[in-house]
């Protein structure tokens, strides 16, 4: 099986929902190399017990840290749990990282049950 580069995120509000879903599916992260923005992957770390390199926190610019990642080629699967609610100072950043995870055609998941689909799907896999 390939390993893949998948980047996580997870705004504040949304954070406790994809460690759960971590927890739930440690076994389908384990394999891949995982990256993360600061506090995401701090948790994410804690609570698997995997390596998870991590940029710097999202409101300090770990959003365009992995927008650029992403556009050098290096991640293949963006989790990206945003928090649909809450006005955020780095939305610019949000935006960035969205625009070019499609401009480069990655996979994204942006809610829970998009990355259960994608964790179930032979793009995992393969
Ligand atoms: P964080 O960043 O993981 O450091 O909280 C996420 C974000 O707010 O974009």
């Amino acid at each position: 099986m390939k390993s893949l580069r998948i980047a996580l995120v997870a705004h504040d509000h949304k954070k406790d929902d994809l460690l759960a879903w971590a927890r739930a599916n440690r076994a389908i992260l384990a394999p891949h190399t995982l990256v993360a923005t600061a506090t995401t992957g701090g948790l994410l770390q804690r609570e698997l017990e995997l390596d998870v390199t991590t940029y710097a926190s999202g409101p300090l610019g770990g959003d365009l840290q992995i927008g650029a990642a992403i556009v050098e080629g290096t991640i293949d699967l963006l989790v990206f749990i945003w928090d649909p609610l809450s006005p955020l100072p780095h939305d610019p950043d949000v935006k960035a990282l969205l625009r070019v995870a499609a401009v480069r055609n990655i996979p994204v998941a942006t809610t829970l049950a998009t990355l259960d689909a994608l964790a179930h799907s032979p793009l995992l896999k393969r």
